[in-house]
């Protein structure tokens, strides 16, 4: 496949190109342009040439090109989510919700348009004759900054926002995964999203994505992956005072209390683990479960793990697909090893599946660990695979404690019937989320983002239009 930039597919420059494997099989799916610092310049031109105009369209005009492009993709949403199964490994009909969501997204945000936001304010002034007004602009070029996890709805938490309010973007897909990236771009142009307003390059981080960061035309950067990658480009965009949103890794604790239903406290868990095979930023990472409904807890999770089906993503009945490389599989495996190393004890799963069938692929059985002491790697770093480590505590304090003893503040939960327990756990749980006896998925209509290392910014809601757009007052005398 090629790259998508002002409206047509190009090759890289050098004719170089890099290949993408299928994780359930190893398999070459596709060779990709592996594009230069030249390439993403040509990219970030067309987007900088294209802004004046989309930025001038009257915002409904926008949205409505928005709508019918949306349209576009939404008509060939079973060939984009065959795509991204066969570039990620996830489970087809995850890939189909992920793929139907980012449509949607991009419909929201231009509803979103449609029905009046952003809107500006109007200020009464002291002055005799004259009246204050706050206004929006949008920003210029925005650069999207993707990883391999969620390709797809972490694309549209960008460019949906970014696109709605008279941005124009260079995205970056990772390495791994920009296939269903690029199909995603061409059918927005087929439907009718002008040349330029949305372009995708492909290549290595270090080159593309740093181009971008680098270059003074790119306004605002959104960045999605590893908090160390986010540290580094927040440094790099520092140097042109970029605006920078910044969604990275995140370690979610979960707290049941003695009084929560255990049965929705498991399924929730296991669910908020073990989707996208627990590749996911916001994902139940750690479980501080009170000591008199422990044994009862692990038991259900740990039946919970062991019932879930492991397959390709092109297996329908698939619950769980491989891990997304062997190189994310073998860091599963070397912090389960030093979880049980010092002392902790597997309960479910703990190895790669046996059988044919997971011949190459990158599986993983889904883990439940306990009893490992909280110096462990399970609990001071990001697992992101299908390991769940769950300890004992005596009570809520502890709990609490133990949650915000983190780097990450990106998602938290609790489950418990006790709405004291619960303001505590909204108010003291340092993180961008908490979830109270819910299943932990980010809603479009709320803010989404981390605190502490996991990053700064809002995806999502309204809220996201706000890192979107700037603020220009205004002040009209008669
Ligand atoms: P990385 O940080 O390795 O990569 C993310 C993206 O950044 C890729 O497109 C990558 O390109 C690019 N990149 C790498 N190096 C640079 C650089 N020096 N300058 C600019 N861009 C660069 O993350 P992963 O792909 O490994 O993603 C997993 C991580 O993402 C996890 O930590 C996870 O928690 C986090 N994440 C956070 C979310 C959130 O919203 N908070 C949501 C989902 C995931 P390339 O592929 O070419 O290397």
């Amino acid at each position: 496949m090629q790259m998508f930039v002002n409206g047509a597919r190009v090759d890289a420059a050098s004719g170089a190109t890099m290949e993408v494997h299928n994780p359930a099989s190893g398999e070459v799916v596709d060779r990709v342009p592996k594009a230069d610092a030249d390439d993403t310049r040509r990219a970030i031109e067309a987007a900088a040439a294209a802004f004046p105009a989309w930025a001038k369209l009257p915002p409904a005009k926008r949205a409505h090109v928005l709508l019918r492009a949306a349209a576009s993709a939404r008509a060939h949403l079973d060939e984009v989510a065959q795509l991204l199964t066969s570039e990620q490994g996830k489970p087809i009909r995850d890939s189909k919700i992920e793929a139907q969501r980012c449509v949607e997204n991009i419909e929201i945000y231009a509803g979103l348009v449609l029905g009046g936001e952003p809107s500006g304010r109007h200020v009464p002034l002291p002055a005799q004759n004259a009246i204050g007004l706050v206004v929006r602009r949008p920003l210029g070029v925005v650069g999207a900054i993707i990883p391999w996890n969620f390709p797809l709805t972490l694309l549209a938490n960008k460019i949906a926002p970014a696109m709605a309010v008279g941005n124009t973007v260079v995205a970056k897909p990772a390495s791994t995964t920009p296939l269903a990236t690029l199909r995603i771009a061409e059918l927005l142009h087929d439907g009718g999203l002008p040349a330029g307003v949305l372009n995708v390059v492909t290549g290595p981080g270090g080159v593309v994505g740093e181009e971008i960061i680098r270059h003074p035309l790119v306004r605002k950067i959104g960045f999605t992956g590893e908090t160390g990658t986010g540290k580094q480009v927040a440094k790099s965009a520092a140097d042109e005072l970029k605006h920078v949103t910044l969604e990275l890794g995140g370690s979610d604790a979960a707290i049941v209390c003695a009084d929560a239903d255990l049965d929705l406290a498991a399924k929730n868990i296991a669910i908020g683990r073990f989707f996208n095979a627990g590749q996911a930023c916001l994902a139940i990472k750690r479980v501080y479960v009170m000591d008199e409904v422990a044994d009862a807890l692990i038991d259900k999770v740990a039946a919970r793990a062991k019932r879930l089906k492991l397959g390709s993503g092109t297996d329908a009945s698939a619950q769980m697909g491989p891990l997304h490389t062997d190189k994310q599989r073998a860091e599963i495996e070397s912090q389960l090893a030093d979880a049980v190393e010092r002392g902790g004890t597997i309960v479910a799963g703990g190895q790669r599946p046996a059988g044919e069938q997971f011949g190459q692929g990158y599986y993983f059985e889904p883990t439940v660990v306990v009893d490992v002491p909280a110096e462990a790697r399970v609990w001071t770093e990001e697992t992101f695979g299908p390991l769940l480590p769950i300890m004992r505590v005596k009570d809520l304090d502890e709990a609490i404690e133990r949650a915000n003893a983190s780097e990450y503040g990106l998602g938290s939960s609790i489950f418990t019937r006790d709405m004291t327990a619960a303001q505590r756990a909204i108010d003291e749980l340092e993180a961008g989320y908490t979830w109270v006896n819910a299943v932990q998925i980010a809603h479009d209509e709320l803010p989404f983002g981390g605190t502490k290392h996991s990053g700064y910014g809002k995806e999502h809601g309204t809220e996201v239009l706000d890192y979107y757009t700037e603020q220009k007052s205004v002040v009209i005398a008669s």
